[in-house]
């Protein structure tokens, strides 16, 4: 079953042409990450598939619902699709259990104990019990990150989009989140990541796609595109990482 299908996305801002006909079909229970250079419009493409920008033209369906149709509650497919930034943005002054419950209670309207209950579950589940009643500034970089997968979990998503979430974080830290995607991904979560960790991205994504000019390149299963490019674009890239130290061949 296909969990996420664009058709011919298209987006501008200005002139300034990001997304020119983006075509993707991600399977239910299977990870994509997105990998090319900055500015070739993998966060963007990400924004698009939980109406955080919306398309020019073409289409966007998640579940089968179509989010490029007039009268989609923004809102509502805002909680099927969960999505992690960069920087973690819990809210400071909230501790980690209420950062959690906040949304479930407020928008989904869960009841609070079960709020609460769910919460703790899911900080068990990622190693977080003891810090329910932490504020975020006590954390790791880390752990908060954790903590924001954790918050966006709470709202039972069916897909998952991660943007570079670990790029803010030092290099020690960046594994304890990584071992978050990858359990999501053993659980069968369907995710689009967009990274910068290529070894990882190698390790659990089922296809991956390489983004340049706002265009998928090529779209292969890691071991071809990391081992066998086609396109000169992705090879160019391939090199540059390779160069830098981030990509062990
Ligand atoms: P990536 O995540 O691959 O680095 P982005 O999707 O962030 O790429 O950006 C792609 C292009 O879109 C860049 O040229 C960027 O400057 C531009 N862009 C992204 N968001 C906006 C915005 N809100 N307004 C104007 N330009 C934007
Ligand atoms: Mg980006």
């Amino acid at each position: 079953m296909t969990m996420i299908e664009l058709r011919d996305v298209r987006k501008s801002f200005g002139r300034n042409l990001v997304l020119s006909g983006i075509d993707l079909d991600v399977r239910a229970h299977s990870v994509v990450g997105l990998i090319g250079p900055s500015g070739s419009g993998k966060s963007t493409l990400l924004r698009c598939m939980n109406l955080l920008e919306t398309v020019d033209s073409g289409t966007v369906r998640i579940g089968g619902v179509d989010l490029t149709k007039g009268g989609v509650d923004a809102d509502q497919v805002r909680q099927r699709i969960g999505i992690v930034f960069q920087s973690f943005n819990l809210f400071p002054h909230l501790t980690v259990l209420k950062n959690i419950t906040l949304a479930p209670i407020r928008v989904r309207g869960t009841e609070a104990a079960h709020a609460v209950d769910q919460a703790q579950r899911l900080l068990d589940r990622f190693g977080l019990a003891d810090k329910a009643d932490s504020y975020p500034d006590r954390l790791s970089g880390g752990q908060q990150q954790r903590v924001a997968i954790v918050r966006a979990l709470a709202m039972e998503p069916e897909v998952m989009l991660f943007d570079e979430i670990t790029s803010a974080l030092d290099p020690e830290l960046v594994n304890e989140v990584l071992q978050c995607v990858r359990e999501l991904a053993s659980n069968g979560m369907t995710m689009v990541l967009a990274t910068h960790e290529m070894g990882f991205c190698r390790d659990v994504a089922d296809q991956v796609a390489f983004l340049s000019d706002g265009q998928i390149r090529e779209i292969d299963t890691p071991a071809n595109l990391f081992r066998a490019p086609q396109h000169v674009e992705t090879q160019k890239f391939l090199r540059s990482v390779i160069a830098a130290g981030r990509l062990a061949v």
